[in-house]
C-alpha cells in the first residue's frame, strides 16, 4: 500500500541514478512493534513524532507501506573488503526507501535494513535481529551526541518475525537517517560499468547534494575528491579523539559525505591502545584503532582511481591531480586532530597561545603513557579538567602514581594561566563522561532480546547528554569490570 500520511517522500536518487540500483519493495512484516522511536530526529525531519507512532506511522516505519512519492530501491555498490575487491556488494537485507527534506533544508535519505532479501543478498537471509539493530540506535545517537558525523536511527520496530542466528532471534527492521548512502563503493560500482555518463550523473549528484561548491570550479570531478578528502580527515580525526573504532572500514562503508555509517562491529576503546581491535573477523588488525587514519587515506585513494577519467583527459594530469589530493589528506588529518587535542587538553582555552609543536608534544606524550599504563582513554581525558583546577589525584591513579604523569601534568598546567575554572569547564565541555560502554550495550541489547526495553532506554538517556557528570550514574562512566573478559564484536 501507498500512503501520504503520515508524510511523503521524494525519490530523487531514483530518477537520476537509473544503473546503480534495483526497484525493490520491502518485504510485508507479520506484526509490527515499535521498539523505539528517535523523536528528536523525527521533529528534526519536520515528521511528526505521535503520527510515527500511530499504526500507519508504524507500517511506514518498517516498510508495511510506502510513503508517497518513494520509489524504494535497493542500491547497488561495489566495495574493498579488508583490501580485496568485490565488484557486486550492494543493498543486501535493505532498501532506500526516499528522502525527505529536514527543517535545516537538507535532503535526508530514509533508508529500512532488515527489509528482507534483495537481488544483492547472496547468501544472506536479509533480515535482522532486534539486538543489532538496536546497538546501531544506540551507537549512533552516542556519536551524534559526541558532535561526530552520523547517520542515525529514526525508528527500530520488531517485526514478529524470528530470525535464525546461533539462535532464533527476534527480527527488527531499522529505519535509518542518512545525508545520503553514496559511498566509495557507489562510484566504484558506477566506474567499474565502464560507462562513463553514468559516472558523470553519479558525480553530478554527489556534488549537488554534498559538496555543491565543487560545480563552480574548473575541475569538478577534482574538488569533489578534495571536499571527501576534507570531510574524512576531520571525521577520522573525531574517532581518534574519542577512542572510537569503527570495525569495518571497508570501502563500501566510507561515505561521500562524511558520516559515519554501518554500526556493526564498532566499539569504543577503554584501556588505550592504538593496536585494539573488538571484532571477530579482523584477525590481522587492518581496522585497528591506530590504523584507522591510514585505512581512510587508503579508501580515499580508491575513491580518486574511480574518479580519474573524470579528472582530466589526459590520464598523466589527472593522477597527478588525485595525488596531490590525497597527499593532503595527512596534513589535514593532522591539523584537525591537533585541533581537537587542542581542546581536549585546554590548550584552546589558555590565555597565552600554544604552538603547535607544544601541542603535538603533550598530546603524544599523554598518549604515550596512557599507552604504557593501560588506562581508560575517556576517564584519562575526563580526569584532565580536574588536574586543571587542581585535583591530579584521579589523573595520577589512572596513570599509576608514575612520576612522568606528575612531571607531564606540570609541563602541561605551565600551559594553562590562571583562570583554570574556565579552563576546567571548556575541558568538561569537550571531554565526555559518558561513552557506549562495551558491557553496558550488551546489557542493555540482551535485556532488549528478552523483551525489556527498559536498559536501552536508561542508555539513551545517558548518552543523550555525554559531557554533564550526573550523580547516580557512576556506573555508566567506568570501563567494563575484569571479569567481563576480552570484547568482541560480530558483524
Ligand atoms: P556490511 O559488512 O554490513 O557492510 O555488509 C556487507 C554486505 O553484506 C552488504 O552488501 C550487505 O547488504 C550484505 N549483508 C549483510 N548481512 C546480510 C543479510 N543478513 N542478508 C543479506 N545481505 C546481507
Ligand atoms: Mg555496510
Ligand atoms: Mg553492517
Amino acid at each position: 500500500t501507498t500512503t501520504s500520511w503520515p508524510f511523503a517522500a521524494d525519490a530523487t536518487f531514483a530518477d537520476q541514478l537509473d544503473g546503480l540500483y534495483v526497484p525493490w519493495e520491502p518485504d510485508q512484516v507479520p506484526a509490527p512493534r515499535l521498539l523505539a522511536l528517535n523523536e528528536d530526529l523525527a521533529t528534526e525531519l519536520r515528521l511528526d513524532p505521535t503520527s510515527l507512532l500511530e499504526r500507519e506511522g508504524v507500517d511506514v516505519l518498517v516498510g508495511n507501506a510506502i510513503p508517497a512519492g518513494a520509489v524504494p530501491v535497493a542500491q547497488a555498490y561495489a566495495g574493498h573488503q579488508f583490501g580485496g575487491y568485490s565488484p557486486r556488494l550492494g543493498d543486501g537485507r535493505a532498501v532506500l526507501l526516499g528522502e525527505v527534506i529536514d527543517r535545516e533544508g537538507r535532503r535526508r535519505d530514509l533508508h529500512l535494513k532488515g527489509s528482507g532479501r534483495t537481488p544483492f543478498a547472496r547468501g544472506g537471509d536479509g533480515k535482522a535481529a532486534v539486538g543489532p539493530m538496536l546497538r546501531e540506535l544506540v551507537m549512533g545517537e552516542a556519536m551524534h551526541r559526541l558532535g561526530i558525523p552520523t547517520t542515525r536511527a529514526l525508528a527500530v520496530v520488531a517485526t514478529g518475525e524470528q530470525v535464525a542466528r546461533e539462535t532464533a532471534l527476534p527480527g527488527a527492521v531499522l529505519c535509518r537517517v542518512a545525508a545520503s548512502h553514496l559511498r566509495v563503493g557507489t562510484f566504484q560500482f558506477a566506474a567499474a560499468t565502464g560507462d562513463e555518463a553514468l559516472l558523470r550523473r553519479l558525480l553530478t549528484y554527489a556534488i549537488e547534494r554534498h559538496h555543491p561548491h565543487a560545480a563552480d570550479t574548473d575541475r569538478p570531478a577534482l574538488a569533489l575528491f578534495e571536499a571527501v578528502v576534507a570531510v574524512q580527515a576531520s571525521l577520522v580525526a573525531r574517532w581518534m579523539a574519542v577512542g572510537f573504532i569503527h570495525g569495518v572500514m571497508n570501502t563500501d562503508n566510507t561515505t561521500i559525505s562524511g558520516e559515519t555509517i554501518d554500526y556493526g562491529p564498532c566499539a569504543f576503546m577503554e584501556a588505550h591502545d592504538p593496536a585494539t581491535v573488538f571484532s571477530s573477523i579482523d584477525h590481522g588488525g587492518r581496522y585497528a584503532y591506530g590504523n584507522q587514519p591510514a585505512i581512510t587515506a587508503w579508501n580515499l585513494a580508491r575513491l580518486a582511481e574511480t574518479l580519474l577519467p573524470l579528472i582530466d583527459d589526459d590520464q598523466d594530469t589527472a593522477v597527478a591531480a588525485a595525488t596531490a589530493a590525497l597527499e593532503g589528506f595527512a596534513e589535514r588529518f593532522r591539523a584537525e586532530h591537533r585541533s581537537l587535542m587542542r581542546a581536549k587538553l585546554g590548550l584552546d582555552a589558555a590565555d597565552a597561545s600554544v604552538d603547535d609543536d607544544a601541542v603535538d608534544e603533550l598530546a603524544a606524550e599523554l598518549v604515550a603513557l596512557m599507552q604504557e599504563h593501560r588506562a581508560d582513554h575517556t576517564s584519562a581525558f575526563r580526569s584532565l579538567s580536574d588536574a586543571a583546577r587542581g585535583d591530579v589525584a584521579r589523573t595520577l591513579a589512572l596513570l599509576d602514581e608514575a612520576p612522568e604523569a606528575q612531571q607531564w601534568l606540570d609541563r602541561w598546567s605551565a600551559h594553562l594561566g590562571d583562570d583554570r575554572a574556565s579552563v576546567g569547564a571548556a575541558m568538561d565541555a569537550t571531554n565526555p563522561v559518558y561513552i557506549p560502554r562495551n558491557h553496558l550495550v550488551e546489557e542493555a541489547l540482551d535485556a532488549a532480546t528478552s523483551g525489556d526495553l527498559a536498559p536501552t532506554g536508561q542508555l539513551l538517556a545517558v548518552l543523550a547528554d555525554p559531557f554533564t557528570a550526573r550523580p547516580g550514574l557512576e556506573r555508566y562512566a567506568e570501563p567494563a569490570p575484569d571479569d567481563f573478559g576480552p570484547y568482541r564484536t560480530f558483524c
